[in-house]
Protein backbone atom coordinates (compact mmCIF):
# COMPACT_ATOMS: atom_id res chain seq x y z
CA UNK A 1 0.00 0.00 0.00
CA UNK A 2 1.49 3.59 -0.76
CA UNK A 3 1.65 6.13 1.95
CA UNK A 4 -1.09 8.79 2.16
CA UNK A 5 -2.57 11.29 4.41
CA UNK A 6 -5.08 10.33 7.04
CA UNK A 7 -8.09 13.11 8.12
CA UNK A 8 -10.15 11.42 10.44
CA UNK A 9 -13.49 14.18 9.88
CA UNK A 10 -15.48 15.09 12.64
CA UNK A 11 -18.49 15.65 11.19
CA UNK A 12 -20.12 15.81 7.54
CA UNK A 13 -19.24 19.66 6.74
CA UNK A 14 -15.66 19.02 7.73
CA UNK A 15 -15.50 15.76 5.62
CA UNK A 16 -16.99 17.88 2.88
CA UNK A 17 -14.77 20.21 2.78
CA UNK A 18 -11.80 18.38 2.46
CA UNK A 19 -12.87 16.46 -0.38
CA UNK A 20 -13.92 19.70 -2.00
CA UNK A 21 -9.93 21.11 -1.18
CA UNK A 22 -7.89 17.83 -2.15
CA UNK A 23 -10.63 16.71 -5.18
CA UNK A 24 -9.92 13.74 -6.84
CA UNK A 25 -7.14 13.02 -4.23
CA UNK A 26 -9.09 12.67 -1.58
CA UNK A 27 -10.90 9.60 -1.05
CA UNK A 28 -14.17 8.83 1.44
CA UNK A 29 -13.21 5.88 4.27
CA UNK A 30 -16.30 4.07 5.79
CA UNK A 31 -16.06 0.50 7.10
CA UNK A 32 -12.79 0.17 4.35
CA UNK A 33 -13.92 -3.52 3.32
CA UNK A 34 -13.97 -2.53 -0.39
CA UNK A 35 -11.05 0.63 -0.18
CA UNK A 36 -8.70 -0.83 1.91
CA UNK A 37 -8.08 -3.93 -0.63
CA UNK A 38 -8.54 -2.09 -3.20
CA UNK A 39 -5.42 0.17 -1.67
CA UNK A 40 -3.48 -3.20 -0.76
CA UNK A 41 -3.45 -4.26 -4.53
CA UNK A 42 -2.45 -0.67 -5.70
CA UNK A 43 -5.83 -0.87 -7.86
CA UNK A 44 -6.34 2.31 -6.03
CA UNK A 45 -3.52 4.72 -4.33
CA UNK A 46 -5.48 8.09 -2.68
CA UNK A 47 -2.90 10.14 -1.68
CA UNK A 48 -5.62 11.56 0.80
CA UNK A 49 -7.97 9.55 2.85
CA UNK A 50 -11.27 11.25 4.90
CA UNK A 51 -12.16 9.14 7.23
CA UNK A 52 -15.81 9.52 8.15
CA UNK A 53 -16.82 6.33 9.99
CA UNK A 54 -16.06 8.39 13.23
CA UNK A 55 -18.97 10.70 12.61
CA UNK A 56 -21.66 9.07 14.72
CA UNK A 57 -24.82 11.30 13.07
CA UNK A 58 -24.64 9.24 10.40
CA UNK A 59 -25.60 5.74 12.09
CA UNK A 60 -28.82 5.43 12.49
CA UNK A 61 -31.81 3.79 11.41
CA UNK A 62 -35.12 5.65 11.91
CA UNK A 63 -38.96 4.46 10.92
CA UNK A 64 -42.32 6.20 11.25
CA UNK A 65 -45.56 5.38 9.52
CA UNK A 66 -46.05 8.35 7.54
CA UNK A 67 -42.52 8.90 6.48
CA UNK A 68 -41.25 5.45 6.02
CA UNK A 69 -37.55 4.31 6.61
CA UNK A 70 -34.46 6.53 7.01
CA UNK A 71 -30.92 4.81 7.35
CA UNK A 72 -28.10 6.60 8.11
CA UNK A 73 -25.19 6.35 5.73
CA UNK A 74 -22.70 4.95 8.20
CA UNK A 75 -24.93 2.38 9.10
CA UNK A 76 -23.62 -1.27 8.98
CA UNK A 77 -24.91 -3.94 7.08
CA UNK A 78 -25.27 -5.98 10.21
CA UNK A 79 -27.12 -2.82 11.89
CA UNK A 80 -30.06 -3.53 8.83
CA UNK A 81 -29.76 -6.97 9.42
CA UNK A 82 -30.80 -6.86 12.72
CA UNK A 83 -32.59 -3.88 13.21
CA UNK A 84 -36.15 -5.22 14.39
CA UNK A 85 -38.13 -1.97 12.58
CA UNK A 86 -36.41 -3.60 9.14
CA UNK A 87 -37.32 -7.73 9.98
CA UNK A 88 -40.97 -6.48 10.60
CA UNK A 89 -41.99 -3.64 7.98
CA UNK A 90 -39.35 -3.91 4.77
CA UNK A 91 -38.11 -7.83 5.48
CA UNK A 92 -36.56 -8.28 2.29
CA UNK A 93 -34.41 -6.10 3.40
CA UNK A 94 -33.46 -7.31 6.18
CA UNK A 95 -33.13 -11.27 4.56
CA UNK A 96 -30.89 -9.46 1.73
CA UNK A 97 -28.46 -8.42 4.31
CA UNK A 98 -28.32 -12.47 5.72
CA UNK A 99 -26.96 -13.33 2.17
CA UNK A 100 -24.31 -10.69 2.18
CA UNK A 101 -20.77 -11.58 2.34
CA UNK A 102 -19.75 -12.65 5.86
CA UNK A 103 -20.59 -11.76 9.40
CA UNK A 104 -17.09 -9.80 9.76
CA UNK A 105 -17.90 -8.20 6.13
CA UNK A 106 -21.49 -6.93 7.33
CA UNK A 107 -19.82 -5.50 11.05
CA UNK A 108 -17.53 -3.41 9.02
CA UNK A 109 -19.45 -2.79 5.60
CA UNK A 110 -21.56 0.25 5.53
CA UNK A 111 -24.92 0.47 3.36
CA UNK A 112 -23.45 4.21 2.18
CA UNK A 113 -19.57 2.13 1.38
CA UNK A 114 -22.00 -0.46 -0.86
CA UNK A 115 -23.60 2.39 -2.74
CA UNK A 116 -20.82 4.31 -3.63
CA UNK A 117 -18.61 1.22 -4.83
CA UNK A 118 -21.35 0.45 -7.43
CA UNK A 119 -20.42 -2.66 -8.07
CA UNK A 120 -22.55 -4.46 -10.25
CA UNK A 121 -22.85 -7.13 -8.00
CA UNK A 122 -24.11 -5.26 -5.34
CA UNK A 123 -27.04 -6.98 -3.38
CA UNK A 124 -28.11 -3.97 -1.46
CA UNK A 125 -28.22 -1.72 -4.70
CA UNK A 126 -31.46 -4.28 -6.13
CA UNK A 127 -33.20 -4.44 -2.97
CA UNK A 128 -33.56 -0.83 -2.59
CA UNK A 129 -34.76 -0.11 -5.55
CA UNK A 130 -36.98 -2.29 -6.21
CA UNK A 131 -38.39 -0.78 -3.11
CA UNK A 132 -38.46 3.10 -4.37
CA UNK A 133 -35.06 4.07 -2.34
CA UNK A 134 -34.01 7.77 -2.70
CA UNK A 135 -30.76 8.49 -1.62
CA UNK A 136 -28.97 12.04 0.01
CA UNK A 137 -25.64 13.56 -1.25
CA UNK A 138 -24.34 16.23 0.94
CA UNK A 139 -21.72 18.56 -0.56
CA UNK A 140 -19.58 21.65 0.49
CA UNK A 141 -22.52 23.52 -0.21
CA UNK A 142 -25.10 21.47 -1.81
CA UNK A 143 -27.64 18.88 -0.73
CA UNK A 144 -29.87 17.11 -3.03
CA UNK A 145 -32.07 13.96 -3.25
CA UNK A 146 -31.67 11.79 -6.07
CA UNK A 147 -33.63 8.34 -6.77
CA UNK A 148 -31.52 5.84 -6.39
CA UNK A 149 -32.37 4.42 -9.47
CA UNK A 150 -31.10 7.21 -10.76
CA UNK A 151 -27.66 7.04 -9.25
CA UNK A 152 -25.61 4.27 -11.35
CA UNK A 153 -24.12 5.17 -14.55
CA UNK A 154 -21.64 2.41 -15.15
CA UNK A 155 -19.68 -0.29 -13.70
CA UNK A 156 -18.68 1.33 -10.66
CA UNK A 157 -19.94 4.76 -11.45
CA UNK A 158 -22.40 6.96 -10.27
CA UNK A 159 -23.35 10.40 -9.70
CA UNK A 160 -21.68 11.18 -6.64
CA UNK A 161 -20.08 14.59 -7.01
CA UNK A 162 -16.27 14.88 -5.87
CA UNK A 163 -17.07 16.66 -2.82
CA UNK A 164 -20.44 14.93 -2.56
CA UNK A 165 -20.63 12.14 0.76
CA UNK A 166 -24.22 9.84 0.77
CA UNK A 167 -25.52 10.56 3.85
CA UNK A 168 -29.06 8.86 4.09
CA UNK A 169 -31.14 6.20 2.05
CA UNK A 170 -35.04 6.76 2.19
CA UNK A 171 -37.48 4.18 1.78
CA UNK A 172 -41.01 5.83 1.41
CA UNK A 173 -43.41 4.37 3.84
CA UNK A 174 -44.22 0.71 1.65
CA UNK A 175 -46.77 1.12 -0.92
CA UNK A 176 -45.85 -2.19 -2.37
CA UNK A 177 -46.59 -5.41 -0.07
CA UNK A 178 -44.86 -8.04 -1.58
CA UNK A 179 -41.37 -8.29 -1.99
CA UNK A 180 -38.37 -10.89 -2.08
CA UNK A 181 -34.32 -11.33 -3.04
CA UNK A 182 -32.63 -14.17 -4.45
CA UNK A 183 -29.17 -14.40 -5.60
CA UNK A 184 -27.33 -17.22 -7.29
CA UNK A 185 -23.85 -17.38 -5.87
CA UNK A 186 -20.93 -19.72 -6.21
CA UNK A 187 -20.93 -20.09 -2.35
CA UNK A 188 -24.01 -18.30 -0.57
CA UNK A 189 -22.42 -15.43 0.51
CA UNK A 190 -20.54 -14.47 -2.19
CA UNK A 191 -21.57 -12.07 -4.66
CA UNK A 192 -23.87 -12.98 -6.73
CA UNK A 193 -23.51 -14.21 -10.43
CA UNK A 194 -26.84 -13.05 -10.72
CA UNK A 195 -29.57 -11.57 -8.44
CA UNK A 196 -33.21 -10.23 -8.56
CA UNK A 197 -35.50 -8.47 -6.05
CA UNK A 198 -38.93 -8.41 -6.94
CA UNK A 199 -41.52 -6.40 -5.12
CA UNK A 200 -45.32 -6.20 -6.00
CA UNK A 201 -48.52 -4.92 -5.12
CA UNK A 202 -51.99 -7.13 -5.53
CA UNK A 203 -54.99 -5.34 -6.60
CA UNK A 204 -57.34 -5.44 -3.29
CA UNK A 205 -60.58 -5.76 -4.87
CA UNK A 206 -59.30 -8.55 -7.09
CA UNK A 207 -55.72 -10.57 -5.14
CA UNK A 208 -54.67 -12.46 -8.20
CA UNK A 209 -54.22 -9.53 -9.96
CA UNK A 210 -50.81 -7.50 -10.08
CA UNK A 211 -51.72 -3.32 -9.28
CA UNK A 212 -47.77 -2.76 -9.38
CA UNK A 213 -44.17 -4.46 -9.72
CA UNK A 214 -40.60 -3.98 -9.58
CA UNK A 215 -38.57 -6.43 -10.87
CA UNK A 216 -34.76 -4.98 -10.37
CA UNK A 217 -31.19 -7.19 -11.81
CA UNK A 218 -28.14 -7.29 -9.84
CA UNK A 219 -25.07 -8.70 -11.42
CA UNK A 220 -25.85 -9.47 -14.81
CA UNK A 221 -26.16 -5.45 -16.45
CA UNK A 222 -23.46 -3.09 -15.61
CA UNK A 223 -24.91 -2.11 -12.88
CA UNK A 224 -28.42 -2.39 -10.95
CA UNK A 225 -31.40 -1.93 -13.04
CA UNK A 226 -35.07 -2.04 -13.89
CA UNK A 227 -36.16 -4.83 -16.34
CA UNK A 228 -39.02 -2.71 -17.56
CA UNK A 229 -40.65 -4.92 -20.10
CA UNK A 230 -40.76 -7.55 -17.87
CA UNK A 231 -42.80 -5.25 -15.45
CA UNK A 232 -45.13 -3.98 -18.30
CA UNK A 233 -46.33 -7.34 -19.22
CA UNK A 234 -47.02 -8.71 -15.32
CA UNK A 235 -48.55 -5.26 -14.36
CA UNK A 236 -52.07 -4.44 -14.23
CA UNK A 237 -52.51 -9.26 -14.91
CA UNK A 238 -53.49 -11.91 -13.23
CA UNK A 239 -50.58 -13.25 -12.05
CA UNK A 240 -50.62 -16.65 -13.93
CA UNK A 241 -47.60 -19.32 -14.36
CA UNK A 242 -47.43 -18.56 -18.28
CA UNK A 243 -47.68 -15.04 -17.58
CA UNK A 244 -44.62 -15.26 -15.46
CA UNK A 245 -43.17 -17.65 -17.84
CA UNK A 246 -43.67 -14.73 -20.55
CA UNK A 247 -41.70 -11.84 -18.63
CA UNK A 248 -38.88 -13.98 -17.60
CA UNK A 249 -38.46 -14.73 -21.01
CA UNK A 250 -38.20 -11.00 -21.50
CA UNK A 251 -35.64 -10.72 -18.85
CA UNK A 252 -33.34 -13.31 -20.23
CA UNK A 253 -33.23 -11.83 -23.48
CA UNK A 254 -32.84 -7.86 -22.33
CA UNK A 255 -30.27 -8.29 -20.11
CA UNK A 256 -26.53 -7.95 -21.14
CA UNK A 257 -24.50 -10.12 -19.20
CA UNK A 258 -20.63 -10.75 -19.96
CA UNK A 259 -18.95 -13.94 -19.79
CA UNK A 260 -16.14 -14.47 -17.06
CA UNK A 261 -15.19 -16.65 -14.74
CA UNK A 262 -18.53 -16.99 -13.18
CA UNK A 263 -20.10 -18.54 -15.93
CA UNK A 264 -20.95 -18.19 -19.42
CA UNK A 265 -23.28 -15.38 -21.02
CA UNK A 266 -26.18 -18.10 -21.74
CA UNK A 267 -25.84 -19.53 -18.60
CA UNK A 268 -26.79 -16.21 -16.50
CA UNK A 269 -29.19 -15.52 -19.03
CA UNK A 270 -31.06 -18.95 -18.32
CA UNK A 271 -29.68 -18.35 -14.15
CA UNK A 272 -31.47 -15.01 -14.20
CA UNK A 273 -34.84 -16.34 -16.03
CA UNK A 274 -35.11 -18.71 -13.32
CA UNK A 275 -34.91 -16.42 -10.39
CA UNK A 276 -37.06 -13.79 -12.06
CA UNK A 277 -39.51 -16.72 -12.05
CA UNK A 278 -39.30 -17.91 -8.45
CA UNK A 279 -39.30 -13.87 -7.20
CA UNK A 280 -42.68 -13.15 -9.03
CA UNK A 281 -44.39 -16.34 -7.25
CA UNK A 282 -42.73 -15.76 -3.84
CA UNK A 283 -43.37 -11.90 -3.65
CA UNK A 284 -47.30 -12.68 -5.13
CA UNK A 285 -47.36 -15.47 -2.42
CA UNK A 286 -46.08 -12.89 0.20
CA UNK A 287 -48.46 -10.41 -0.96
CA UNK A 288 -51.43 -12.45 -0.57
CA UNK A 289 -50.57 -13.38 2.95
CA UNK A 290 -50.49 -10.27 4.64
C1 LIG B 1 -15.14 -10.50 1.07
C2 LIG B 1 -16.22 -9.55 0.64
C3 LIG B 1 -17.44 -10.07 0.22
C4 LIG B 1 -18.46 -9.20 -0.19
N1 LIG B 1 -19.66 -9.73 -0.58
C5 LIG B 1 -20.67 -8.89 -0.92
C6 LIG B 1 -21.95 -9.41 -1.30
O1 LIG B 1 -22.19 -10.61 -1.31
N2 LIG B 1 -22.91 -8.51 -1.67
C7 LIG B 1 -22.69 -7.16 -1.65
O2 LIG B 1 -23.61 -6.39 -1.95
N3 LIG B 1 -21.51 -6.65 -1.28
C8 LIG B 1 -20.50 -7.48 -0.92
N4 LIG B 1 -19.29 -6.98 -0.55
C9 LIG B 1 -19.11 -5.54 -0.62
C10 LIG B 1 -19.31 -4.96 0.74
O3 LIG B 1 -20.66 -4.99 1.09
C11 LIG B 1 -18.83 -3.56 0.56
O4 LIG B 1 -17.45 -3.66 0.46
C12 LIG B 1 -19.07 -2.69 1.67
O5 LIG B 1 -20.43 -2.56 1.90
C13 LIG B 1 -18.44 -1.34 1.36
O6 LIG B 1 -18.72 -0.58 2.41
P1 LIG B 1 -17.56 0.08 3.24
O7 LIG B 1 -18.24 0.86 4.30
O8 LIG B 1 -16.55 -0.92 3.67
O9 LIG B 1 -16.95 1.05 2.13
P2 LIG B 1 -15.45 1.52 1.91
O10 LIG B 1 -14.61 0.37 1.53
O11 LIG B 1 -14.99 2.35 3.04
O12 LIG B 1 -15.68 2.48 0.63
C14 LIG B 1 -16.03 1.94 -0.61
C15 LIG B 1 -16.10 3.06 -1.66
O13 LIG B 1 -17.20 3.91 -1.41
C16 LIG B 1 -16.76 5.25 -1.10
N5 LIG B 1 -17.61 5.64 0.03
C17 LIG B 1 -17.79 4.95 1.17
N6 LIG B 1 -18.74 5.50 1.94
C18 LIG B 1 -19.18 6.58 1.25
C19 LIG B 1 -20.18 7.57 1.50
N7 LIG B 1 -20.98 7.52 2.61
N8 LIG B 1 -20.36 8.56 0.60
C20 LIG B 1 -19.59 8.61 -0.52
N9 LIG B 1 -18.65 7.70 -0.83
C21 LIG B 1 -18.45 6.68 0.04
C22 LIG B 1 -15.29 5.15 -0.79
O14 LIG B 1 -14.60 6.33 -1.12
C23 LIG B 1 -14.88 3.98 -1.67
O15 LIG B 1 -14.69 4.42 -2.99
C24 LIG B 1 -18.25 -7.81 -0.15
C25 LIG B 1 -17.02 -7.28 0.28
C26 LIG B 1 -16.02 -8.13 0.67
C27 LIG B 1 -14.72 -7.55 1.16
Amino acid sequence: MDDFQYFPAKNVKQACALLAQYGEEAKVLSGGQTLVNMMKQRLVSPPYIIDIKGIMDLDYINYSKDDGLRIGGLTTHRSVEKSDVIQDKFPMLAQMEYTLASVAVRNWGTVGGNLCSADPASDLAPTLIALGAEVTLTGAETQRVVSLENFFIDSFETIINQDEILTEIHVPKAVMNGGIHIKFAIRETDLAVASVATHLTLKESSPETCDDIRIVMGAVNSFPSRVKRAEEIIRGQKITDPLIEKAAQAVSEDIQPTSDMNGKEAFKRDIAKVLVERTVKEAAARARTL
